[in-house]
């Protein structure tokens, strides 16, 4: 970051879904369309680790010592990756906020960057649907073919029409409790970050269920209005 460039004003959107929701996807067809750069928490602390920034080795330090790195913290990485001249048109984040306290903290260091969060983006999923379709997945051990009870059965049950194989194995937490009580975490932490951003007027809820171009093309309208 050599400092020539400080977008300013540029859009931010929050990206909120649980696990199985395609909210990877989005983001990068929304990365693609737009211009836009994801940043996820993970990535970000990585990053600065690895540039070894101020924030960055604050961070080293707290996560060698087995620690979570505080909230100071990454809003102290979140400023200066938000200099780089890559988030022009606008970023997309990723795990961050989780809570109230997060949510307010990035708004105060959007506004002290004449930003602030365009929108607030929640997939919606049906969780009944979603225990289906994620507790019905499997693959083949030696080809890694992907199958569903339910969606994608081999023409020969039990056998890889790929390459005939027949051991098959499933993710452990793929199973339709642990998948469950995925959902109802997230439903837990987002509640509260959901009504944040309504009281705000920056809450949008998208179906999430729909094939993945529906959900683009949603998501995609929001994004423009945010632009016009
Ligand atoms: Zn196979």
């Amino acid at each position: 970051m050599d400092g020539t460039v400080t977008p300013v004003g540029a859009p931010v959107l929050i990206l909120l879904g649980p696990p199985g929701a395609g909210k990877g996807t989005q983001a990068r067809m929304l990365e693609e369309k737009f211009g836009m750069v994801q940043l996820s928490t993970g990535d970000l602390l990585r990053a600065a680790v690895k540039a070894g920034t101020e924030a960055g080795r604050q961070a080293k330090a707290v996560m060698d010592a087995g620690g979570l790195v505080s909230d100071d913290i990454v809003i102290a990485i979140l400023r200066d990756r938000l200099d780089a001249p890559d988030t022009l048109q606008g970023v997309i984040l990723d795990g961050f906020p989780r809570n109230t306290p997060q949510a307010e903290a990035l708004d105060l260091l959007l506004a002290e960057r004449e930003q602030k969060i365009d929108a607030a983006i929640s997939l919606e999923v049906d969780d009944a649907e979603m225990v289906t379709r994620i507790s019905g997945r499997y693959t083949c051990a030696e080809c890694g073919e992907g199958y569903h009870d339910q969606f994608k059965i081999p023409q020969k049950p039990g056998v890889c029409d790929a390459c005939g194989g027949t051991d098959m194995t499933r993710r452990a937490d793929d199973n339709a409790e642990t998948v469950g009580s995925r959902l109802q975490a997230y439903h837990e932490q987002t509640a509260p970050l959901a009504r944040y951003y309504r009281a705000r007027g920056a809450l949008h809820c998208i179906p999430a269920m729909d094939g993945i171009d529906d959900v683009a093309a949603r998501l995609h309208a929001i994004v423009t209005s945010t632009r016009a």
